[in-house]
């Protein structure tokens, strides 16, 4: 490796960073991440941190998983690239395909549409919904719904159903005909009440109102996140997904499930659906399905989409749809032993009672801290919200978001901030002791 001062100056230089403001990077430079064990990560100027964020909400399995990294070295060796379009497939995408239908049976989910990652599965979702619906003769459902806060990546399918305007403004026009409804957000809400139940009944309003405003023959999907991840972790109570979906049902919507953070065990249930007791029509994932190791996504297709596309002498039965990198065997060999690994070793189990733990330590951080205007989570994924004035709920200003965070990483663990939220999101092979240090480096970081 070169000398930190090369990597420091050359990454202001060279670099532009996802999600970040060019001009900013001389004077707040990035840390340096130089290499991972267990769960923990090790800068270049050789500190060892606590990973709390998980990679990216990705790496659910740690940075030492010898099967997943053993069966990328082996595919390289054997097949390190082969397409998937028409014509051509390889033995790890079937295998793939065959175990990914076993272990999403529950969800009803019996197909897998392979891609680069989140931000390709939203995008592929979006377009086999519209898609459906052309082949089932009503090619004027062409709208989505979706939620305020809610995340989607970066595509412009992907930022038009996006719930947050930094990731919208510098970008329209985006899609026409995106309705956006409030997000299930007790904390703030417009409807003058902080009782979620009453929330969701609200939002299903809302929605039953704009179907019956647009037409529900124009509208092609819903779409959301089980828990809303990069919204700032809001979770829904849990009549509100089953409300969307009997909706759904009630007017020929697809229901599109992101599950580009929540499935695979993040939620303490293998899918934030199932967790939610709902059936979604897709299901987006990507992510923690390599452990964050190999770039690779899925759409998982439900026995009611599939047999559309399957059985049709329809014009537009074609896919017309696909990634070079569509079911890269390298990535198809990860997922196949990350998924093995996330069964064998129960995550979803472990996520639910070290999450119930973390909780209990951040709400514990709120009754001490006035900072601290709302905390909240599910499972391993979990958000402090920090505000100024606790009765205005004034959000917390950059800088004081910035000193609780770069305290916390003096205190050996790295957490991550979006907006004035706190969020964290651990591997989900933590233990309680290290639930215990992440609770202990926030405390010494307020
Ligand atoms: N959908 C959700 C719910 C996400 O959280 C993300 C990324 O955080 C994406 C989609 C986009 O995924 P990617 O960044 O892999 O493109």
């Amino acid at each position: 490796m070169r000398e930190t001062n090369f990597l420091v100056e050359n990454n202001a230089r060279h670099v532009w960073h996802p999600m970040a403001h060019p001009a900013e990077m001389q004077a707040n430079p990035p840390r340096i991440v130089h290499a991972a064990e267990g769960v923990e990560i090790t800068d270049v100027h050789g500190k060892r941190v606590l990973d709390a964020v998980g990679g990216l909400w990705n790496v659910n399995l740690g940075y030492s998983c010898e099967p997943v990294k053993a069966a990328i070295r082996d595919q390289l060796d054997d097949l390190p690239y082969y397409s998937a379009f028409r014509g051509t497939t390889t033995s790890p995408l079937i295998e793939l395909s065959y175990e990914l239908a076993e272990w999403f049976k529950e969800d009803g989910l019996v197909r897998s549409f392979f891609t680069s990652g989140g931000s390709d599965s939203v995008e592929t979702a979006l377009r086999l919904a519209r898609q459906y619906h052309k082949i089932n003769g009503q090619p004027e459902r062409t709208k989505f719904v979706s939620l305020k806060k809610g995340y989607h990546g970066t595509h412009f399918g992907g930022a038009s159903v996006n719930g947050n305007a930094n990731f919208r403004r510098n970008y329209e026009p985006l899609l026409p005909g995106v309705i956006h409804l409030a997000a299930p957000y007790a904390y703030r809400n417009p409807f003058n009440t902080s009782d979620p139940a009453e929330i969701a009944q609200a939002i299903a309003r809302q929605f039953e109102d704009e179907v019956a405003f647009q037409g529900a023959d124009t509208i092609a999907a819903f779409i959301m996140e089980p828990v809303l991840g990069s919204g700032g972790v809001i979770v829904p109570h849990e009549t509100f997904m089953p409300l969307i979906r009997e909706i759904c049902d009630r007017h020929g919507i697809l229901m599109i499930a992101d599950e580009v953070i929540c499935a695979f065990g993040r939620t303490g249930a293998w899918t934030g659906s199932r967790g939610w007791g709902v059936k979604p029509d897709l299901m987006c994932t990507a992510k923690a399905i390599t452990n964050g190791y190999f770039p690779f996504g899925a759409v998982m297709i439900s026995e009611k989409v599939a047999s559309v596309f399957e059985n049709n002498k329809s014009p537009f039965g074609s896919i017309g749809h696909g990634y070079t990198y569509s079911g890269h065997p390298v990535g198809a060999a990860a997922a196949l032993a990350t998924l093995r690994e996330t069964t064998r070793l129960n995550v979803a189990a472990n996520a639910a009672a070290r999450g119930t733990e973390l909780l209990e330590g951040l709400k514990g951080l709120q009754a001490k801290y006035e900072l601290i205007g709302d905390v909240r989570g599910l499972g391993l994924m979990a958000a402090l919200e920090l505000v100024s004035d606790r009765a205005k709920k004034t959000p917390a200003g950059k800088e004081a978001v910035a000193t609780v965070y770069e305290a916390t990483y003096e205190a050996g663990v790295i957490v991550r901030t979006s907006g004035a939220n706190v969020i964290i999101s651990p591997p989900l092979v933590i233990t309680a002791a290290d639930v215990q240090r992440i609770v202990s480096a926030l405390d010494a970081g307020f």
